[in-house]
């Protein structure tokens, strides 16, 4: 029998505020464990909660940067469990009345090559609701650990509807989520920091019928990559049961990155077993309807979008947009760079070639989006570059070595060109004499040339380059030679 995965993913991202969800103790990541707690934290006896308005501000922003509806009233549910890392013995969250209701994300797929624009589609989304993160526990050789740093941090849950249907999907689905969410400032979604993390609902069922099947539950998926194993390899396992006529049992697996193999925590727990009740010392909170169309005022430009406009409006390819949008930081960099020198096509470029290069020699390890702002190059210093090889000043050629220069060292092309000697030779004189040299010396070329093949004329630009150091004009040295040819 065929089957159709059906997957469904609960992401938690750490919302970046500056204080904690229902208390002003900070949060940062990587103190010393236990340093960032205070009573509520803790939830010692006495103490009561209060809202962190900072962190409904951000989420509120979320639900509308991925076309949420924001609910006019959200309220706060206890979900009771007993376990070390929740001091309360309960979580507060959002069951009943989530900030936050559907949206959609849009992704888009592989192409079929890398060069060529995959097809577009829009994954469906249940809610976002709010609550707060717990401790975090460890497990050492012979004991195990808690830090309740992390314990309060305002967690978003992203919720989508059970609508995607293979592991590329899901993989597009987060790399579009993760880009929306860093494009929004709510978080850097580093997921080795645990700043994203992701459970994946994986069900089959057959081919063309659309009631759901039983599903399981996928935990500690802390990249992209193993989320994609994961949900391969229970799509894998869930085949082979019914394949057997087996049935499969709703549980929550664990995937173990060692083996690339899940195996069963738990039976799943369902909603009634947490008790969720309303917190009793929290109000709810009340979204005033002017706020939202402030927010919505204040949204940046998705990252989809800004690729669509990059290509219809500044026409840049496919290849150039597909490195640069996923990027905020080389967007604003660029941004900057053609309000300088308005060229975006020569200076996108630069950025998405030789800076992209550069950055990733300069630092083998962590992501170029890190380095780039502790990188000497300006957009200004780009801008320039492009500006004077357009004044032909210096060939294109010599820009190559100028980059790297300015990469280097931060000094601005215009004084690298003028202190090195690098402008671009006029001296018809000088040219003159190397070119005529150069016909001499390729008799075959010149040969070729004057058979109709205009491209044998590279064998006589070669030398005359190499003799000037790339410094001769190339289209004057085009016209020099041919004039020379054809009048001898
Ligand atoms: P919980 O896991 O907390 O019980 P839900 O029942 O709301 O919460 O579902 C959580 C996630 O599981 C959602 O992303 C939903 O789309 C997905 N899901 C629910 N049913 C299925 C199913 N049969 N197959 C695949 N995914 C599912
Ligand atoms: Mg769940």
């Amino acid at each position: 029998m065929s089957y159709e995965a059906v997957i469904g993913l609960e992401v938690h991202v750490q919302i970046k505020t500056r204080t904690k969800m229902f208390t002003a103790a900070p949060y940062v990541y990587g103190a010393e464990p236990n340093t960032l707690t205070d009573p509520v934290v803790l939830g010692l006896p006495g103490t009561l909660p209060v809202l962190n308005h900072a962190a409904i501000e951000k989420c509120a922003k979320l639900g509308r940067m991925l076309q949420c509806t924001i609910a006019e009233q959200c309220k706060w549910d206890r979900k009771n469990y007993f376990y070390p890392d929740s001091p309360k013995n309960y979580q507060l969250t959002q069951n009943e009345q989530p900030l936050c209701i559907g949206g959609k994300v849009e992704i888009e797929l592989p192409g079929p090559s890398r060069n060529i624009e995959g097809d577009h589609r829009w994954v469906q989304l249940n809610r976002i609701h709010l609550e707060e993160d717990p401790g975090k526990l460890s497990h050492e050789a012979f004991d195990t650990v808690i830090d309740f740093n992390r314990a309060g941090v305002p967690l978003a849950e992203i919720v989508t509807e059970p609508d995607m249907h293979s592991s590329t999907e899901a993989v597009a689905f987060l790399n579009a989520l993760r880009n929306l969410i860093i494009y929004a400032d709510i978080s850097d979604c580093d997921m080795e920091k645990g700043q994203m993390r992701c459970d994946a609902n994986v069900s089959l069922r057959a081919v063309g019928t659309h009631l759901l099947g039983t599903r399981t539950e996928m935990k500690n998926l802390n990249s992209i990559s193993n989320v994609k194993a994961a949900i391969e390899y229970e799509i894998a396992r869930q085949t082979e049961i019914l394949d057997e006529g087996g049935g499969i049992s709703q549980e929550t697996r664990r995937w173990d990155v060692e083996s690339s193999s899940s195996f069963s925590l738990r039976s799943k727990e369902e909603a009634h077993d947490y008790r969720y009740f309303p917190d009793p010392d929290l109000m709810p909170v009340v979204m005033n309807p002017q706020r939202i169309e402030q927010l919505d005022s204040q949204l940046p430009e998705r990252p989809l979008d800004k690729q669509r406009r990059y290509q219809s409006d500044l026409n840049l390819p496919y290849t150039i947009t597909s490195v640069l949008c996923p990027n905020l930081q080389l967007c604003e960099f660029f941004e900057a760079a053609i309000e300088v020198y308005p060229s975006p096509k020569a200076i996108a470029n630069y950025i998405t070639n030789d800076l992209l290069r550069e950055l990733s020699d300069a630092s083998a390890y962590g992501e170029s989006s890190q380095i780039l702002s502790d990188c000497k190059l300006s957009p200004t210093h780009i801008a320039n570059l492009v500006k004077i090889i357009d004044m032909g000043v210096i060939s294109k050629q010599i820009g190559k070595e100028v980059f790297t220069e300015m990469f280097n060292t931060g000094t601005m092309p215009d004084v690298i060109v003028e202190k090195k000697g690098l402008k671009q030779s006029s001296d018809s004189g000088e040219i003159e004499a190397l070119c005529r040299e150069a016909i001499m010396d390729n008799e075959k070329a010149v040969t070729e040339y004057k058979a109709g093949n205009i491209k044998a004329l590279n064998a006589l630009k070669g030398p005359v380059m190499k003799a000037t150091k790339g410094k001769a004009n190339p289209a004057m040295l085009d016209d020099l030679l041919k004039k020379l040819i054809d009048n001898a």
